[in-house]
């Protein structure tokens, strides 16, 4: 049987996928911790793989969308995941080394290390805004800890599902990597399976029942959500150089993003300036959007209708919406990108994360207001600051917390093998990208070794006069 639930009506989602699993459980079972020969292995196949499937896989994202750029599958799918697999494997064999550790009295005088070990198999399941990334981004991190792996894209994302597993199919055995692809209700079965770890990057909605599911069998899962992501103009920071950087953020993938600036804090007497500077940087990137190839299409209708409900809902309690470059068209679906100022908390769009090209601006007084209107929301996957005074940069990096921080840019934290990524709080838990990745898809496990001697020995009873005095020993220095 192949990892295909959707082709496969006649057995349950869960018995598709509970089949799979378990033969690679007993793969794993027979190879319990891979040398780094065949960690590289893997993870040159998964290069080869990618270079081989590229276009095809960039041609069925655009299919999916509607519209998708290849050089916007390029620049944020195809070149971070290579960047991704040759980070690990430049340093493979560093991380799978085991660490050495210097031991309390109780075991000298023996030496104690940390081996770092494959869990056995990991479940990802992806999103559909960069499905690539997201879904062979963690592959790098599970196949580099020695890890199997079973992939579930999203059903928003079929034409890349399909392409996906035949190219997985073609470089790796089901037993090592599979894919499994259908509904919802694949994933929450999928979802249900006894993975040794999950890694769940999506909605904070469905990330909570992921989470209920894997409770239940104890299966870790590091969450990747989502949220709102606030941008901070500071007073003084440079618009020229500023809002170009988060307009560019903000339209990447039409606002599709998971760490897109999902709203920007202004200070009240730069609010006129930054919509002007707003509007030339947008059109400077996307001076028209009638069959601009540059800019996405909204994933689905159901999006698109969100999205259109949102500025709706805004203006008609009051707030303005300032369009950047005009061009929406419903039957393409395409957004235009909006300013949305005077939007208040009882607006959806200063509820709920935005994931698409409208950008409420919020005026501020003084930091003091912008930092609790940051703090007083749920904890946001990435926070951007914009500014040159370095006193009001460590209030701001003091006095929130958030995933990540980009300052004087958008989004680049997040493109950084050597730092970790990952949300607090509403915006998730756990972390991968470079070693972090590694880590958390492997057991860190603790080896004592005893020597001959032993220390606690001197303590064996019967107590006499020896752990008296050791004892002493110990109410000082213990
Ligand atoms: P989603 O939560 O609707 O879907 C994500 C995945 O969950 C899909 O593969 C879907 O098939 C699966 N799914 C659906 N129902 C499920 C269930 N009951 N059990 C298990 N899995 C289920 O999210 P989306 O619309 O695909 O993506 C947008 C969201 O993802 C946004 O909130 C965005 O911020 C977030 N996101 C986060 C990151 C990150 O790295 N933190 C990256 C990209 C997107």
């Amino acid at each position: 049987m192949d990892g295909n639930v959707s082709d496969r009506q006649a057995v349950s989602p869960e018995v598709a996928i509970e089949s799979v699993l378990s033969r690679q459980k007993v793969a794993y079972l027979g190879d319990i911790n891979p040398p780094a020969a065949l960690r590289r292995d893997r993870l040159d196949r998964l290069e080869r793989m990618i270079l081989a499937w590229q276009d095809r896989l960039a041609a069925a994202i655009s299919e999916d969308f509607g519209n998708r750029s290849a050089v916007v599958t390029t620049l944020a799918d195809i070149v971070p995941t290579r960047a991704a697999i040759r980070h690990a494997r430049r340093h493979l064999k560093g991380w799978m080394r085991p660490r050495r550790v210097s031991l309390a009295w109780t075991g000298q005088p023996g030496s104690g290390q940390i081996l770092r070990q494959p869990l056995g198999v990991v479940g990802i399941i992806a999103p559909w805004n960069y499905p690539m990334n997201l879904m062979l981004s963690p592959l790098v991190g599970a196949l580099a800890a020695g890890n199997r792996a079973m992939l579930k894209p999203s059903e928003l994302t079929p034409r890349f599902s399909e392409v996906l597993d035949a190219a997985v199919k073609e470089f790796f055995v089901e037993d090592e990597v599979a894919v499994i692809t259908g509904g919802p209700e694949v994933a929450a079965a999928f979802s249900a399976a006894p993975f040794d770890h999950l890694v769940f990057t999506g909605s904070t909605a469905v990330g909570r029942r992921v989470a209920e599911a894997a409770a239940r069998n104890l299966t870790p899962v590091t969450l990747e959500l989502g949220g709102k992501s606030p941008a901070i103009i500071d007073a003084s920071a440079d618009l020229d150089s500023a809002v170009p950087r988060l307009i560019w953020g903000k339209l990447l993938n039409s606002g599709q993003t998971c760490v897109a600036p999902d709203y920007a804090l202004v200070p009240r007497d730069r609010v006129e300036a930054f919509v002007a500077a707003a509007r030339a940087a947008a059109q400077k990137q996307y001076p028209s959007l009638a069959g601009n190839p540059d800019y996405t299409s909204i994933i689905s209708p159901r999006h698109f209708d969100r999205l259109a409900g949102l500025i709706d809902e805004a203006r008609g309690k009051g707030a303005e919406v300032i369009e950047l470059v005009p061009g929406t068209d419903a039957v393409r679906r395409i957004l235009a990108p909006v300013i949305v100022t005077g939007a208040n908390d009882t607006m959806a769009l200063m509820r709920e994360e935005i994931f698409g090209p409208i950008l409420p601006v919020i005026p501020y007084d003084t930091l003091d207001e912008a930092l609790s209107f940051v703090n007083a929301r749920g904890r946001p996957l990435a926070l951007y600051w914009f500014g040159s005074d370095r006193s009001a940069e460590g209030r701001v990096l003091n006095g929130t917390i958030s995933g990540g921080v980009t300052i004087n840019d958008t989004i680049l934290h997040l493109a950084q093998d050597n730092l970790p990524f990952g949300g607090v709080g509403a915006s998730g838990y756990g972390q991968y990208h470079g070693e972090a990745g590694f880590v958390a898809l492997s057991k860190e496990k603790p080896v004592l070794r005893q020597s001959r001697l032993s220390a606690v020995a001197l303590l064996y009873p019967p107590y006499g006069k020896i752990a008296g005095m050791l004892l002493k020993v110990l109410a000082r220095f213990g």
